[in-house]
Protein backbone atom coordinates (compact mmCIF):
# COMPACT_ATOMS: atom_id res chain seq x y z
CA UNK A 1 0.00 0.00 0.00
CA UNK A 2 1.06 3.27 -0.56
CA UNK A 3 2.08 5.95 2.11
CA UNK A 4 1.14 9.38 2.84
CA UNK A 5 3.73 12.13 1.89
CA UNK A 6 4.39 14.40 4.84
CA UNK A 7 5.73 18.25 4.68
CA UNK A 8 5.96 20.24 8.10
CA UNK A 9 4.43 23.91 8.67
CA UNK A 10 7.99 25.41 6.61
CA UNK A 11 6.99 22.79 3.39
CA UNK A 12 10.00 20.33 4.59
CA UNK A 13 9.76 16.88 2.99
CA UNK A 14 9.76 14.66 5.75
CA UNK A 15 9.12 10.46 5.70
CA UNK A 16 6.19 9.41 4.52
CA UNK A 17 3.79 8.06 6.85
CA UNK A 18 1.54 4.80 7.28
CA UNK A 19 -1.87 6.21 5.91
CA UNK A 20 -3.32 4.84 10.07
CA UNK A 21 -0.44 7.17 11.40
CA UNK A 22 -1.91 10.11 9.09
CA UNK A 23 -4.99 9.50 10.29
CA UNK A 24 -4.47 9.88 13.73
CA UNK A 25 -2.29 13.22 12.77
CA UNK A 26 -5.54 14.59 11.16
CA UNK A 27 -7.65 13.49 13.82
CA UNK A 28 -5.85 14.86 17.10
CA UNK A 29 -5.56 18.14 14.38
CA UNK A 30 -1.89 18.10 15.05
CA UNK A 31 -1.83 18.15 10.63
CA UNK A 32 -4.32 19.26 7.50
CA UNK A 33 -5.41 17.64 4.40
CA UNK A 34 -2.91 20.02 1.82
CA UNK A 35 -3.22 18.01 -1.23
CA UNK A 36 -5.27 15.25 -2.51
CA UNK A 37 -3.33 13.63 -5.12
CA UNK A 38 -0.54 12.75 -4.57
CA UNK A 39 -2.15 12.38 -0.58
CA UNK A 40 0.05 14.95 1.18
CA UNK A 41 -0.56 16.58 4.45
CA UNK A 42 0.79 19.01 6.06
CA UNK A 43 1.71 19.13 10.13
CA UNK A 44 1.02 22.07 11.94
CA UNK A 45 4.67 22.87 13.71
CA UNK A 46 8.04 22.25 12.17
CA UNK A 47 10.05 19.09 12.77
CA UNK A 48 13.80 18.47 12.78
CA UNK A 49 13.95 14.81 11.50
CA UNK A 50 17.37 13.69 12.35
CA UNK A 51 16.38 10.81 10.08
CA UNK A 52 15.29 11.82 6.53
CA UNK A 53 15.13 8.21 4.77
CA UNK A 54 16.74 8.96 1.11
CA UNK A 55 14.22 7.80 -1.08
CA UNK A 56 14.96 6.96 -5.18
CA UNK A 57 12.11 7.72 -8.42
CA UNK A 58 12.43 4.77 -10.86
CA UNK A 59 10.88 5.55 -14.36
CA UNK A 60 9.53 2.46 -16.73
CA UNK A 61 8.85 4.57 -20.02
CA UNK A 62 6.42 3.16 -22.40
CA UNK A 63 4.87 3.64 -25.41
CA UNK A 64 1.47 5.39 -23.99
CA UNK A 65 2.23 5.73 -20.24
CA UNK A 66 5.06 5.76 -17.78
CA UNK A 67 5.41 4.37 -14.86
CA UNK A 68 6.33 6.25 -12.13
CA UNK A 69 7.22 4.37 -8.75
CA UNK A 70 8.83 6.00 -5.62
CA UNK A 71 10.71 3.33 -3.56
CA UNK A 72 12.83 3.39 -0.42
CA UNK A 73 16.32 1.75 -1.27
CA UNK A 74 17.38 0.44 2.02
CA UNK A 75 13.97 -1.41 2.64
CA UNK A 76 12.62 -2.33 -0.98
CA UNK A 77 9.51 -0.51 0.24
CA UNK A 78 7.01 0.84 -2.72
CA UNK A 79 6.25 4.31 -1.12
CA UNK A 80 4.04 5.56 -3.99
CA UNK A 81 3.25 4.42 -7.27
CA UNK A 82 1.53 5.48 -10.75
CA UNK A 83 0.92 5.56 -14.35
CA UNK A 84 1.33 8.42 -16.02
CA UNK A 85 -0.47 8.80 -19.40
CA UNK A 86 0.96 10.56 -22.35
CA UNK A 87 -0.85 13.01 -24.23
CA UNK A 88 0.95 12.34 -28.05
CA UNK A 89 -1.51 11.49 -30.40
CA UNK A 90 -4.27 13.81 -29.21
CA UNK A 91 -0.94 16.79 -29.11
CA UNK A 92 -0.33 16.27 -33.06
CA UNK A 93 -3.96 16.05 -33.54
CA UNK A 94 -4.24 19.50 -32.03
CA UNK A 95 -1.22 20.65 -34.31
CA UNK A 96 -2.67 19.12 -37.49
CA UNK A 97 -6.22 21.18 -36.45
CA UNK A 98 -4.17 24.82 -36.04
CA UNK A 99 -2.76 24.11 -39.33
CA UNK A 100 -5.24 23.35 -41.07
CA UNK A 101 -7.06 26.62 -39.85
CA UNK A 102 -4.13 28.76 -40.52
CA UNK A 103 -3.64 27.29 -44.24
CA UNK A 104 -7.35 27.92 -44.50
CA UNK A 105 -6.84 31.48 -43.43
CA UNK A 106 -3.68 32.12 -45.77
CA UNK A 107 -5.66 31.22 -48.40
CA UNK A 108 -8.93 33.34 -47.93
CA UNK A 109 -6.95 36.62 -46.48
CA UNK A 110 -4.22 36.70 -48.15
CA UNK A 111 -4.23 35.30 -51.55
CA UNK A 112 -1.75 37.31 -53.64
CA UNK A 113 0.63 37.52 -51.19
CA UNK A 114 4.02 35.97 -52.74
CA UNK A 115 4.60 32.72 -51.22
CA UNK A 116 7.41 32.84 -48.32
CA UNK A 117 8.93 29.26 -48.59
CA UNK A 118 12.55 30.28 -47.21
CA UNK A 119 11.71 31.26 -43.72
CA UNK A 120 12.01 28.26 -41.80
CA UNK A 121 14.36 28.29 -39.13
CA UNK A 122 17.18 25.32 -38.45
CA UNK A 123 15.98 23.33 -35.53
CA UNK A 124 18.37 23.33 -32.58
CA UNK A 125 19.73 20.50 -31.85
CA UNK A 126 18.09 18.23 -29.06
CA UNK A 127 14.55 19.19 -31.12
CA UNK A 128 12.19 16.88 -30.38
CA UNK A 129 8.04 17.10 -31.90
CA UNK A 130 5.80 18.12 -29.90
CA UNK A 131 3.92 15.46 -28.91
CA UNK A 132 7.82 13.96 -28.01
CA UNK A 133 8.19 16.97 -25.66
CA UNK A 134 4.87 16.58 -24.03
CA UNK A 135 6.29 13.14 -22.24
CA UNK A 136 9.35 14.53 -20.99
CA UNK A 137 7.70 17.51 -19.55
CA UNK A 138 4.94 15.39 -17.69
CA UNK A 139 7.55 13.21 -16.08
CA UNK A 140 9.45 16.26 -14.99
CA UNK A 141 6.46 17.87 -13.56
CA UNK A 142 5.53 14.96 -11.53
CA UNK A 143 9.42 14.38 -10.36
CA UNK A 144 9.63 18.07 -9.68
CA UNK A 145 6.20 17.64 -7.94
CA UNK A 146 7.22 14.32 -5.70
CA UNK A 147 10.41 15.78 -4.55
CA UNK A 148 8.12 18.74 -3.06
CA UNK A 149 6.40 15.95 -0.72
CA UNK A 150 9.12 13.29 0.66
CA UNK A 151 12.72 13.11 0.17
CA UNK A 152 13.71 12.40 -3.10
CA UNK A 153 17.76 11.82 -3.73
CA UNK A 154 17.91 9.57 -6.96
CA UNK A 155 16.16 9.00 -9.81
CA UNK A 156 16.65 5.88 -11.73
CA UNK A 157 15.22 4.59 -15.34
CA UNK A 158 14.43 0.94 -17.16
CA UNK A 159 16.49 1.52 -20.46
CA UNK A 160 16.94 -2.25 -21.35
CA UNK A 161 13.71 -2.22 -23.40
CA UNK A 162 14.77 -2.09 -27.52
CA UNK A 163 17.45 -0.86 -29.02
CA UNK A 164 15.80 0.84 -32.49
CA UNK A 165 19.18 1.72 -33.56
CA UNK A 166 19.85 -2.13 -33.30
CA UNK A 167 16.67 -3.16 -34.86
CA UNK A 168 16.36 -0.62 -37.39
CA UNK A 169 12.64 -1.33 -38.66
CA UNK A 170 12.09 -4.25 -37.30
CA UNK A 171 9.36 -5.37 -39.22
CA UNK A 172 9.94 -4.45 -42.63
CA UNK A 173 14.11 -5.32 -42.47
CA UNK A 174 12.78 -8.57 -41.34
CA UNK A 175 15.16 -9.46 -38.57
CA UNK A 176 15.40 -12.74 -37.32
CA UNK A 177 14.19 -13.10 -33.64
CA UNK A 178 16.74 -16.22 -33.01
CA UNK A 179 20.35 -14.95 -35.05
CA UNK A 180 19.82 -11.66 -35.89
CA UNK A 181 20.75 -8.61 -34.02
CA UNK A 182 18.04 -8.59 -31.82
CA UNK A 183 18.31 -10.48 -28.30
CA UNK A 184 15.32 -12.35 -27.29
CA UNK A 185 14.54 -10.18 -24.38
CA UNK A 186 14.15 -7.48 -26.64
CA UNK A 187 11.93 -9.38 -28.93
CA UNK A 188 10.16 -9.84 -26.46
CA UNK A 189 9.80 -6.56 -24.74
CA UNK A 190 9.16 -5.34 -28.17
CA UNK A 191 6.36 -7.90 -28.95
CA UNK A 192 4.34 -7.20 -25.19
CA UNK A 193 4.34 -3.50 -26.32
CA UNK A 194 2.97 -4.19 -29.64
CA UNK A 195 0.43 -6.84 -28.54
CA UNK A 196 -0.47 -5.00 -25.71
CA UNK A 197 0.61 -7.45 -23.35
CA UNK A 198 -2.45 -9.58 -23.91
CA UNK A 199 -3.07 -12.61 -25.63
CA UNK A 200 -3.59 -12.00 -29.83
CA UNK A 201 -6.65 -14.67 -29.61
CA UNK A 202 -8.41 -14.33 -26.87
CA UNK A 203 -6.99 -11.08 -25.27
CA UNK A 204 -6.42 -12.65 -21.56
CA UNK A 205 -4.35 -10.60 -19.29
CA UNK A 206 -2.10 -10.93 -16.93
CA UNK A 207 -1.05 -14.50 -17.70
CA UNK A 208 2.24 -15.95 -19.19
CA UNK A 209 2.14 -15.22 -22.52
CA UNK A 210 4.76 -17.24 -25.04
CA UNK A 211 5.95 -15.58 -28.37
CA UNK A 212 4.23 -17.65 -31.70
CA UNK A 213 4.25 -18.03 -34.88
CA UNK A 214 0.82 -16.71 -36.77
CA UNK A 215 1.83 -18.74 -39.71
CA UNK A 216 3.28 -21.42 -38.20
CA UNK A 217 6.80 -23.04 -39.20
CA UNK A 218 5.88 -26.11 -40.77
CA UNK A 219 3.89 -24.24 -43.04
CA UNK A 220 6.79 -22.10 -44.02
CA UNK A 221 6.26 -19.33 -41.26
CA UNK A 222 9.30 -16.92 -41.12
CA UNK A 223 10.76 -15.84 -37.82
CA UNK A 224 10.20 -11.81 -39.00
CA UNK A 225 8.73 -10.21 -36.50
CA UNK A 226 5.38 -9.50 -38.08
CA UNK A 227 4.72 -13.62 -38.15
CA UNK A 228 5.42 -13.61 -34.20
CA UNK A 229 2.26 -12.83 -31.67
CA UNK A 230 1.82 -13.18 -28.34
CA UNK A 231 -0.35 -16.19 -27.23
CA UNK A 232 -1.46 -18.07 -23.82
CA UNK A 233 -1.06 -21.25 -23.57
CA UNK A 234 -4.40 -22.34 -24.22
CA UNK A 235 -4.62 -20.84 -27.58
CA UNK A 236 -1.20 -21.47 -28.59
CA UNK A 237 -1.65 -25.72 -27.82
CA UNK A 238 -4.98 -25.00 -29.29
CA UNK A 239 -3.85 -23.47 -32.82
CA UNK A 240 -0.63 -25.62 -32.83
CA UNK A 241 0.84 -25.74 -36.20
CA UNK A 242 -2.60 -24.86 -37.89
CA UNK A 243 -2.28 -22.15 -40.20
CA UNK A 244 -4.17 -19.40 -38.53
CA UNK A 245 -7.03 -18.83 -41.41
CA UNK A 246 -7.74 -22.53 -40.31
CA UNK A 247 -7.66 -21.99 -36.61
CA UNK A 248 -10.05 -18.81 -36.61
CA UNK A 249 -12.05 -19.83 -39.83
CA UNK A 250 -15.14 -19.11 -37.34
CA UNK A 251 -13.95 -16.01 -36.01
CA UNK A 252 -13.31 -13.96 -38.91
CA UNK A 253 -13.19 -10.71 -37.08
CA UNK A 254 -10.61 -11.80 -35.03
CA UNK A 255 -8.38 -13.11 -37.84
CA UNK A 256 -9.05 -9.31 -39.15
CA UNK A 257 -7.54 -7.86 -35.94
CA UNK A 258 -4.74 -9.98 -35.94
CA UNK A 259 -3.50 -9.70 -39.06
CA UNK A 260 -3.82 -5.83 -39.16
CA UNK A 261 -2.13 -5.32 -35.50
CA UNK A 262 0.95 -7.97 -37.06
CA UNK A 263 1.44 -5.95 -39.96
CA UNK A 264 1.43 -2.35 -38.21
CA UNK A 265 4.98 -1.62 -36.54
CA UNK A 266 5.15 -0.54 -33.46
CA UNK A 267 5.98 3.00 -34.34
CA UNK A 268 5.46 4.55 -30.81
CA UNK A 269 8.54 2.60 -30.44
CA UNK A 270 10.31 5.52 -31.91
CA UNK A 271 8.80 7.39 -28.95
CA UNK A 272 10.26 5.89 -26.20
CA UNK A 273 13.45 5.63 -27.85
CA UNK A 274 13.75 9.31 -28.72
CA UNK A 275 12.76 10.48 -25.18
CA UNK A 276 14.73 7.21 -23.80
CA UNK A 277 18.29 9.58 -23.92
CA UNK A 278 17.82 13.22 -23.73
CA UNK A 279 17.76 15.58 -21.37
CA UNK A 280 17.42 13.10 -18.13
CA UNK A 281 20.70 13.41 -15.52
ZN1 LIG B 1 -5.37 -16.97 -25.35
Amino acid sequence: MSKVFVIDSVYQPLNPVHPGEARLLLKRDKASVYRMYPFTIILKQVIEQPDVKPLRVKLDPGSKTTGIAVVNDATGEVVFAAELSHRGQAIKMALDDRRAVRRSRRRRKTRYRKPRWSNRKNRKKGWLPPSLESRIANILTWIQRLSRYCPITAISMELVKFDLQQMEHPEIAGVEYQQGTLAGYEIREYLLEKWERQCAYCEAKDIPLQVEHIVPRAKGGTNRISNLALACEKCNTAKGTRDIKDFLRKKPEVLKRIQAQANAPLKDAAAVNATRWLRFV
